[in-house]
């Protein structure tokens, strides 16, 4: 018996937002508007978006002993997920120093803190979660020798999902363990490390041609493509929305389609109840603010709570109710 439905391993950071009318030049000072201090870092962002969904979820992550580690364990435990893999100190909590002009352009200054102080140790220390964890998430904002040891410590039977953010080129070690890696047009091409063919399908073939057992790559309004090592190529379609901000959409998607995969899913079929946490995830500001709850996807793919979507009879998935384009909720 599995105690969690994913263990997510990656960063925390706090995001400090202030709003210019413009962006500051080298030497120049210019005023702002009031700091807004919001939970982020792609770890914890998954494990909020699986907690929120519904499931059993743990995070193993580092902040600092500082109120901004606090600010991080508070949304966790809001979202139902378990902090008992959250270590505290070794550093000041990562922090996210964001500046955004009146565009929407933005500027911003990563200080890793803590996120880079999760050692290999750190994982071996948590032998107990790995054993209890049915799926494995991570991202690369901590090290990778920390993401090479998670790899090593998967429990036999359990799963493991990669969303190699921000990029790099990656061992052949990690590679061979994904199922899947998921990555965006981006992150290909720096795991690739070549010129991309294409088309998505393209894609595809020079990822798996790396090692790992399935590859989704997003495409943001386009959807996804899955496509697995024996398999066929699938293309998942997006649900039509009123996107008003992207931020934290790949991490919804990679959280909701890991748990799924960990239900016995189809990668296709998680994949598309993903496409769905994603398509309500950018109708709201934010990141973690804009999570939905599993009633509010049932909600946008025209399924009463309760039923499962995967196997309702929902055909492509692609529009509203009523065949509109759906709009956020006002919240
Ligand atoms: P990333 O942030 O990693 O680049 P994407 O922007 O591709 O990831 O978003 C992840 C997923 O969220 C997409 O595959 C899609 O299913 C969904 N999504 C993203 N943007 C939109 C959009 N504008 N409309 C509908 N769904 C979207």
């Amino acid at each position: 018996m599995y105690d969690y439905d994913l263990l997510v391993v990656g960063s925390a950071n706090a995001d400090l937002v202030i709003r210019v009318e413009r962006r500051p030049a080298a030497g120049e000072t210019v005023l702002g508007s009031d700091l807004a201090v919001h939970p982020g870092g792609k770890g914890a962002n998954q494990a909020v978006a699986a907690g929120r969904l519904g499931a059993r979820t743990a995070l193993l992550a580092r902040v600092g002993d500082d109120g901004h580690g606090r600010l991080l364990l508070d949304s966790q435990r809001a979202a139902g997920v378990d902090t008992v893999g959250v270590l505290v100190g070794g550093a000041p909590t990562g922090i996210a120093l964001i500046t955004v002009d009146p565009s929407g352009d933005n500027s911003i200054v990563v200080s890793p803190g803590a996120n880079g102080r999760l050692t290999p140790e750190d994982v071996r220390a948590a032998g107990s979660l790995f054993h209890a964890s049915r799926v494995v998430s991570a991202q690369l904002e901590i090290p990778l020798d920390t993401v090479v040891e998670v790899v090593r410590n998967l429990a036999a039977g359990s799963r493991f999902v990669l969303n190699p953010s921000p990029p790099r080129p990656l061992p052949a070690e990690v590679l061979a363990a994904c199922d899947p890696l998921i990555v965006n047009e981006h992150e290909a091409r720096v795991i690739v490390g070549t010129a991309l063919g294409d088309s998505p399908e393209d894609w595809a073939a020079a990822l798996l041609a790396l090692g790992p057992r399935s590859v989704v790559i997003t495409l943001g309004a386009d959807g996804a493509l899955v496509a697995e090592r024996a398999g066929a190529r699938v293309r998942i379609p997006s649900v039509k929305v009123e996107a008003v901000d992207t931020t934290g959409a790949g991490d919804a998607f990679t959280a909701a389609l890991a748990w799924r995969l960990g239900r016995r899913e189809s990668l296709a079929e998680a994949a598309a109840y993903a496409a769905r946490v994603g398509a309500v995830a950018v109708t709201r500001p934010g990141a973690q603010e804009s999570f939905p709850t599993a009633e509010e996807v049932a909600a946008l793919s025209g399924v009463l709570p309760g039923d499962d979507p995967a196997t309702t009879g929902r055909k492509g998935g692609s529009e509203g109710l009523a065949g509109e384009p759906l709009r956020g909720e006002s919240r």
